[in-house]
């Protein structure tokens, strides 16, 4: 049976007590409103760990006063029933002030991976997520962390947070799930229209043309992003944000890549108000 805990108290204790039984704890952060995207996380948490929290918090920190943080979308009850057939024993369902209560005062801030890509549109999105992510990671006192490589920054900010802090959590990167046309799952797929999910299927379209591109040879940058924003820009009425390719493992934007160096293609992109992101990498 699935167990939902809305206090922090709680479920730090609920964690402190496994861990004193020598359980394993394995950690999978949402913003809620479920898919097989969050389900494949959870699965893969069940197979590493024997207690699997599932933490539904939609941060307001990651979140800038022009942004979606008041409509993002919810469905407790649905979630529930995803989370327990995932497998997950716990669900962690803070509210606001329960996470920040009057008087919190504290960033974390992560350096570096931050700056580029995601950290330009938006620039206090990854203080928000790292500052959450510890916190969480405190509360559930998890071994493990589940990330999805659909939001691929991300999971560097997440690993480089563990690693400067020093925390004892194994990160695990899971590969992004997509529906039938290429579309990466994501909870904000729900704001498009009918004509801006078919047109959304360009953004791995972009990425599978420029992979194959990388594939046959080419390693210049600028020939890549030509090729990402050239395909792009078949799907009329679209904002590309941005169309990178850049070090796998540091972001770095070289000129030219050498063959040694694994690639990932980045995009973020606008479809009428709703920005979506995706990426792949070819290593
Ligand atoms: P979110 O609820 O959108 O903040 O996502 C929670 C976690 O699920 C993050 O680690 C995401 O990277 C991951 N995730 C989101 N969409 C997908 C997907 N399509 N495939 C795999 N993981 C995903």
């Amino acid at each position: 049976v699935l167990h939902t805990i809305s206090t922090a108290a709680e479920m730090q204790r609920i964690a402190l007590a496994a861990k004193r039984a020598g359980k394993r704890i394995g950690v999978v952060p949402t913003m809620g409103f479920l898919h097989d995207g969050h389900a494949s996380l959870i699965h893969k948490a069940r197979s590493d760990a024997n207690v699997v929290i599932v933490t539904i918090f939609v941060n307001p920190l990651q979140f800038a006063p022009t942004e979606d943080l008041s409509r993002y979308p919810r469905d407790l009850e649905r979630d529930t029933e995803l989370a327990a057939n995932a497998g997950a024993d716990y669900l962690f369902t803070p509210v606001p002030h329960e996470m920040y209560p009057p008087g919190f005062d504290l960033t974390v801030s992560v350096g570096g991976v931050t700056a580029p890509f995601e950290g330009v549109s938006r620039p206090t999105h990854f203080n928000g997520v790292a500052t959450v992510v510890a916190k969480l990671f405190l509360i559930t006192q998890a071994d493990s962390a589940f990330f999805g490589q659909k939001d691929y920054q991300q999971a560097m900010v997440v690993g480089k947070l563990i690693r400067d802090l020093a925390i004892p959590i194994q990160l695990v990167v899971c590969p992004t799930r997509r529906d039938a046309d290429g579309v990466a799952m994501s909870s904000r797929n729900v704001y498009l229209s009918p004509e801006e999910r078919t047109k959304a299927a360009v953004l791995y379209k972009s990425l599978q043309t420029a992979q194959n591109l990388i594939t046959s040879g080419e390693r210049r940058r600028e020939a890549l992003e030509e090729c990402l924003r050239t395909t792009l820009n078949t799907a009329f009425g679209i904002n590309i944000d941005y169309a990178a390719a850049a070090d796998a493992d540091t972001l770095e934007q070289c000129d030219v890549f050498a063959t040694t160096q694994g690639i990932v293609l980045l995009l973020a992109v606008r479809f009428g108000t709703t920005r979506l992101i995706d990426n792949l990498v070819v290593r």
